[in-house]
């Protein structure tokens, strides 16, 4: 299995939902966020009206859906999910819209991935709190104007740049999310293992954090991991109570090939594909993917993000280039003359 997959199987989910924090107070790190949010939402509550529209970007598992979660908590509103890729026609966003009620917080993830034909319609909703239904077709169809009552769309996306520009402008605060510090994920951590009934060292709490890609998603998902480990072959199977600390930590993530960078198998078959496979680049991102047999958009916004900010890829105008450091993280001697 892959450990840093967004989209996993269903009992991962359920899983996941379970350490969500519900309030803004318990939402870890992104302090300025945070910060920024919290005055947006008691602005609008002082004023009775729905808050302006939220972008939130950043890779995922950084906490953009548990975000709006808690802003409709906060609110003491409703929340509605839908996702881009979910919304192909006009018709699929108008239905979702004209069921809103007065103050409904609307999540669109993914929202760079509506179709075309609804982004128009989208931008009048946005900015009016109106639909346009349009009856019948060809020359005789007509559009009704529907009123829709005030709510607030949060939108997530990987990054603000895939959007288009109307789309964009039509958000009153947008938040960028960043990776988080191992001390934040150490927090994280120590909040789920209290969730999850398990005895969190800290030590063990840095090691599963300093293999988590600073992603909140892959160190709960490791520290769910580690505790299968410790029930099975560590303390819990000698009677004692689930313990996680260092060495049951490494023990249990070498199992599941986290190697102590928090690379995983696919990371390190990019990487080998890059180095072994095209000399260390520059290659494109297709081609890469290709390779590891892995989608584009995968490699785009899970692998390559991590792997450029461990300084172990490089971008150049014409393609992806492995550094010194890719090079002997895969045991390799880095060739003397570079490619590029
Ligand atoms: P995204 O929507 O950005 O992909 P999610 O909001 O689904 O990410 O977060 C993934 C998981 O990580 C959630 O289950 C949540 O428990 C945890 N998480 C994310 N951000 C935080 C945070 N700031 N504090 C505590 N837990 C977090």
């Amino acid at each position: 299995v892959r450990l840093v997959e967004p989209g996993a199987d269903e009992t991962e989910r359920a899983a996941e939902s379970a350490l969500r924090p519900k309030r803004l107070r318990d939402f870890v790190g992104q302090q300025v966020v945070r910060n920024q949010l919290s005055i947006v939402l008691e602005s609008a509550r002082a004023r009775g009206r729905a808050p302006d529209h939220v972008l939130l970007s950043g890779p995922p598992g950084l906490g953009k859906t548990t975000l709006s979660m808690i802003i409709a908590a906060e609110l003491g509103t409703h929340l509605r999910i839908t996702s881009g890729p979910a919304i192909q026609h006009a018709g699929d966003l108008a239905a979702v819209l004209t069921s809103l009620e007065e103050g409904d917080v609307l999540f669109v993830d993914e929202v760079h991935r509506i179709a075309r034909p609804a982004e128009e319609l989208l931008y009048v909703a946005m900015e009016d709190f109106r639909v346009d239904v349009v009856v019948g077709k060809g020359p005789g169809a007509t559009a009704i104007p529907l009123d829709l009552p005030p709510f607030t769309l949060v939108g997530a996306t990987t990054r603000a740049g895939l959007l288009p520009a109307p789309l964009r402008d039509r958000f009153g605060f947008t938040a960028h999310l960043d990776f988080y510090s191992t001390a934040e994920l150490q927090q994280v951590l120590h909040r789920s293992a209290a969730l999850l009934g398990v005895a969190l060292t800290s030590e063990g709490a840095t090691e599963v954090a300093r293999r988590s890609r600073g992603t909140p998603r892959i160190a709960n998902r490791l520290l769910r991991r580690v505790r299968d480990w410790s029930l099975v072959r560590g303390s819990g199977a000698t009677g004692g109570g689930v313990v996680v600390d260092e060495a049951s930590a490494r023990a249990a993530l070498e199992v599941y090939e986290v190697d102590p960078l928090g690379l995983d198998r696919i990371d390190r078959a990019v990487l080998r594909a890059l180095c072994r496979t095209f000399g260390g680049g520059p290659v494109g991102l297709s081609t890469l993917a290709v390779a590891v047999g892995e989608e584009a958009e995968t490699v785009e916004t899970v692998v390559e993000p991590f792997l450029v900010r461990e300084g172990m890829i490089g971008r150049t105008p014409r393609g992806r280039v492995a550094t010194d450091a890719a090079w002997r993280h895969l045991g390799l001697e880095p060739p003397l003359t570079r490619p590029g």
